[in-house]
């Protein structure tokens, strides 16, 4: 089980479906879970803030996630229920909500377990902000993938053009920023490295590039493990 945490739009999900498809194992991106639940409240005028409404809906959570069947540049294809949301779940109106929706701790109660089922001796690349420091702290090797908030916000601007999302580069790094002093700053489950992650800055590197890096230290650390006894 590898952990790749970081901040957001740092590049976590692109390099992580390289990374497994080089390693033959699947990715889990824990972000679409915290997405979801925003995107079930807010047509229900449930607000960012209502901690116990947006608890019920993260227990009732019917979500499935799997390999991408459409060629548009997703990288993994979501559903809650039947019904295809994979590009719903990345708007802008998600993006500014979500920080906010994931700090609740009975939201995080209600997503934990499971995230601890997927991550429990499966081959998988988690993704998200706590794997390695919560989710799954005895993962065999943990990344931390981290970007400038410019770099960061030139691709998340090239993402949302892609979709047709109306919006420019300084609105986009004010939105990055507000939802990294969320993520960063919250009591529960903070976003910070653990401390036995491998730090990456992924600026000026290509996915390819630090996807191979990572495999490679990926597998040393898995041999290395193996030959001690220990979980990978
Ligand atoms: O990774 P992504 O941008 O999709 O995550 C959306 C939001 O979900 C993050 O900004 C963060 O607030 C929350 N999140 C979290 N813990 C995770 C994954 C995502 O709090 N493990």
């Amino acid at each position: 089980m590898i952990a790749i945490d970081g901040p957001g739009a740092a590049g976590k999900s692109t390099v992580a479906r390289l990374l497994a498809r080089r390693l033959g194992t699947f990715v889990f991106d824990t972000g679409a879970l915290y997405r979801a639940v925003t995107l079930l409240a807010l047509p229900q005028g449930i607000a960012p803030n209502d901690a116990a409404a947006l608890t019920v809906i993260a227990n009732d959570l019917d979500i499935t996630m799997a390999p991408p069947t459409v060629d548009d540049g997703r990288q993994v294809n979501v559903q809650l229920g039947d019904e295809d949301v994979t590009w719903a779940l990345r708007t802008p109106e998600i993006d500014a909500a979500v920080s906010e929706v994931s700090a609740h701790q009975g939201v995080r109660a209600a997503l934990l377990p499971v995230q601890r089922r997927i991550a429990d001796g499966a081959a998988v690349v988690m993704v998200g902000r706590d794997i390695g420091t919560v989710v799954a702290p005895d993962a065999g090797t943990k990344f931390y993938l981290d970007a400038s908030a410019e770099e960061r916000a030139r691709r998340r601007l090239v993402d949302l053009q892609r979709q047709g999302v109306e919006t420019d580069f300084a609105s986009v790094l004010k939105d990055l920023r507000a939802r990294d002093a969320w993520d960063a700053g919250r009591d529960l489950s903070p976003l910070r490295p653990a401390e036995d992650a491998i730090i990456i800055h992924s600026d000026g590197r290509t996915a390819e590039e630090i996807a191979v890096e990572m495999a490679t230290i990926a597998k040393e650390r898995w041999a290395a493990l193996t030959a001690r006894g220990s979980r990978a």
